[in-house]
């Protein structure tokens, strides 16, 4: 081959790789046990995704506004500001409120679905998380147009309400999977 033919060839494959970049998703994921933080990141990097990560709340709203991540996984218990605020945050502000977020919590008490509904989370899961489950509430929020999720099952007009309850019914999918506490 000649030596243009290479760099062409070169040229090509960096093309193709960084095409494939491109399309990979981009998940930042906040959650501040380094042990969960260190298997969903993992986890979701085995799956294809780009992990954006912090611990920090606030660092959330500057990395959500400077990455643009595709979806964000929201643990609520956080040491600097509860993860509901950092949501209604994200959902009110220009740059980031298009951004789905589903909430990561152990406390699954229907006042704390009720709060995160309130703060404007696409999804609540509640741990200890189920992987098929994550992956399908991901999968659901980055792939699907809402309102044509919310139409296969609801009939009536989508509000955000619905695709909150979309979300949520696609637990129990993934019973006996491995489990992230
Ligand atoms: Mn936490």
């Amino acid at each position: 081959m000649s030596r243009s033919g290479y760099r062409d060839a070169a040229e090509k494959t960096k093309t193709r790789v960084y095409q494939e970049n491109e399309k990979r998703k981009r998940i930042l994921v906040v959650e501040d046990n380094q042990i969960n933080l260190a298997l969903l990141k993992q986890l979701l990097e085995v799956h294809g995704y780009e992990v954006l990560e912090t611990s920090g709340g606030w660092e959330a709203i500057d990395i959500a506004r400077d990455g643009q991540p595709d979806l964000i996984l929201m643990d609520i218990r956080l040491p600097d500001i509860c993860g509901l605020e950092v949501t209604r945050l994200l959902k009110q502000d220009e740059q980031t409120k298009t951004i789905p977020i589903i909430a990561v919590t152990a406390l699954a008490t229907a006042e704390y679905e009720k709060k995160g509904l309130e703060s404007g989370c696409d999804a609540y899961i509640a741990k200890p998380i189920t992987l098929g489950n994550l992956l399908r509430t991901i999968e659901s929020l980055l792939t699907s147009v809402p309102s044509a999720v919310v139409s296969q099952h609801i009939d009536r007009s989508p509000t955000s309400t619905d695709r909150y309850q979309v979300a949520n019914s696609l637990e129990g999918l993934a019973r006996g999977q491995r489990r992230i506490n």
